[in-house]
């Protein structure tokens, strides 16, 4: 995994003169086994290769770190009850947000992303940015008073396109979002990241799922943005720019004609995002001032993506048509997609998903139709039933999956916590003094 976007560090102790742990690789391999779920001694011999005494040795040396404690009992086949070993959850926390177009959620989590907080609000779709930052700050700052142990980083969700664009101003001039980047990190110092929502979900969504099913999964968020989140060996892929999985901009054939908001003609969004669908819609009300969608969409407020759904019920072949047009755009990028990538599992969230059965009939068939037999043959797709706190779940997975990957986590754990990097005096002392 690759390195985060910025670290910086408030708290700097005392340096050891010498490495504490004798043995780093073999103790990081120990505590990558445990740190994806607790895992017994016998099953971290097998996993790490490593002997029974030095599997025990490694153990001893993360408990002293703090970082590892023992876990449940394992009910055994016979003999002695296997104890596990897992993540020490109350080593330290994470603070959390996702940041939407129209909604805002926050939240703080131990090591194992379990919640201790969380807050969801709805925020004006048009607001000004600065409103919704200073509001997130004031909720991390709420966050922040409320808890004891040190604070080991922070993740920040928000829709890919935005992601995106963050990324590409790195090193480059200062845009607004890496302003917003660098006060999270003065205010906090600690590392922090920021991700695609679909990124942080998926996550959040392989760990709720069981054992062939989460390691090689695609996580599809179908919204006003159509974004896709590959994971591949249990790891989220990101891409060189960490702009990996912009499906909606993958071109949807000739029939599709719109401009899109990226500056190409013809992207998946164009036919299937959730804009696509109300414009589509509304002109339908129009041409046809008797069915159901001109009658819902005359109850004032414009009409919206269940509205569509609703219609699409009570018999309104023109609804009924776009969530089906929309859904065999969808299907169709998908098989291209499954044939890269082989999944195991392919997960459709988000509103336009939430529409119900007749898109995902129509993209689940799109899909069966273009992709390869082999592909499909034990391939299942699911409709996500996660709520946004799982997005908050995975944000938090995603940080502390972040803080343990090598090469990153060997800068830390001879002083037992990342809020301890070393990197991260060396950007506290260049951003200064936080704001
Ligand atoms: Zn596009």
């Amino acid at each position: 995994m690759d390195s985060p976007v910025v670290i910086a560090s408030g708290r700097p102790k005392p340096r050891p003169d010498r490495p504490v742990l004798a043995d780093r690789p073999g103790v990081l391999a120990v505590l990558d086994v445990v740190r994806r779920g607790d895992a017994t001694r016998q099953e971290i011999e097998i996993a790490t290769g490593l002997g029974r005494s030095a599997v025990t040795e490694r153990v001893r040396a993360l408990e002293r770190l703090g970082l590892v404690e023992k876990g449940e009992a394992r009910v055994s086949s016979g003999g002695r009850t296997p104890r596990t070993i897992g993540l020490r959850a109350d080593a330290g926390c994470i603070l959390v947000a996702s940041v939407e177009r129209s909604a805002l959620g926050v939240g703080l989590a131990d090591l194992r992303g379990r919640l201790r907080f969380e807050h969801h609000e709805a925020v004006d779709p048009v607001r000004d940015p600065e409103v919704v930052t200073r509001r997130l700050l004031a909720l991390f700052d709420w966050a922040d008073e409320q808890q004891e142990r040190p604070l080991w980083g922070v993740g920040l969700g928000m829709p890919a396109s935005v992601a995106s664009r963050l990324e590409r101003g790195k090193g480059g001039g200062a845009s607004a979002l890496e302003a917003v980047h660098d006060r999270l990190l003065g205010r906090y110092r600690a590392p922090v990241f920021l991700r695609s929502t679909a990124q942080m979900a998926a996550l959040g969504q392989a760990a709720q799922l069981g054992g062939g099913l989460r390691d090689e999964l695609v996580y599809v968020e179908l919204r006003r943005e159509i974004t896709a989140s590959v994971v591949t060996g249990g790891r989220v892929q990101r891409g060189a720019l960490g702009a990996a999985g912009l499906l909606g901009h993958l071109y949807a054939g000739e029939s599709a004609v719109g401009r899109c908001r990226c500056g190409n003609v013809g992207c998946l969004e164009t036919v299937a995002g959730a804009d696509a669908l109300l414009a589509a819609a509304a002109q339908a009300a129009q041409a046809h001032p008797c069915g159901h969608l001109a009658r819902l969409g005359a109850r004032g407020g414009g009409l919206d993506l269940p509205d569509i759904a609703l219609a699409a019920q009570l018999g309104d072949g023109a609804a009924a048509a776009i969530l089906a047009q929309a859904g065999r755009a969808i299907g169709t990028a998908l098989a291209a997609l499954a044939n890269a990538v082989n999944p195991a599992t392919i997960v459709l969230a988000g509103e336009v998903a939430e529409t119900g059965e007749i898109l995902l009939a129509a993209t689940r068939e799109a899909l069966y139709r273009h992709a390869h037999p082999l592909v499909t043959r034990d391939l299942t797709i699911i409709r996500s039933v996660m709520s946004r706190s799982a997005e908050l779940f995975g944000a938090a997975l995603t940080v502390v999956g972040e803080l343990m990957a090598p090469p990153f986590i060997g800068s830390w754990i001879d002083r037992g916590s990342p809020a301890d990097h070393p990197e991260m005096l060396a950007l506290l002392a260049e951003l200064g003094s936080a704001p």
